[in-house]
């Protein structure tokens, strides 16, 4: 039964390091890493529910999406008015 238990903690111990290397891997930004534009957040009420830390992004200069941490200070900017007018309809 102990091995069972040493098995089972290592393979969470693993799967802790894939999530945290993953985790800082992700860009910090909420400017496109391709053409410098400001990101616009696209909303899953999913994804923030179960990792808050995690956005995905979208720019609309050059159409680059992915999933962003969540950069820390103040926002430099709120969402475009396109995206805000959609999310209300
Ligand atoms: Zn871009």
């Amino acid at each position: 039964m102990l091995i069972v238990a040493v098995l089972f903690a290592t393979v969470l111990l693993r799967f802790g390091i894939v999530l945290g290397v993953v985790y800082l891997i992700l860009p910090a930004t909420r400017i496109c890493p391709q053409c410098a534009s400001d990101l616009t957040l696209i909303r899953h009420p999913i994804l923030r529910h179960l990792i808050p830390q995690v956005e995905h992004r979208w720019c609309l200069g050059c159409g680059w999406n992915s999933l962003v941490r969540r950069p820390r200070g103040p926002r430099s900017g709120s969402q475009s008015r396109v995206i805000s007018r959609a999310a209300r309809s």
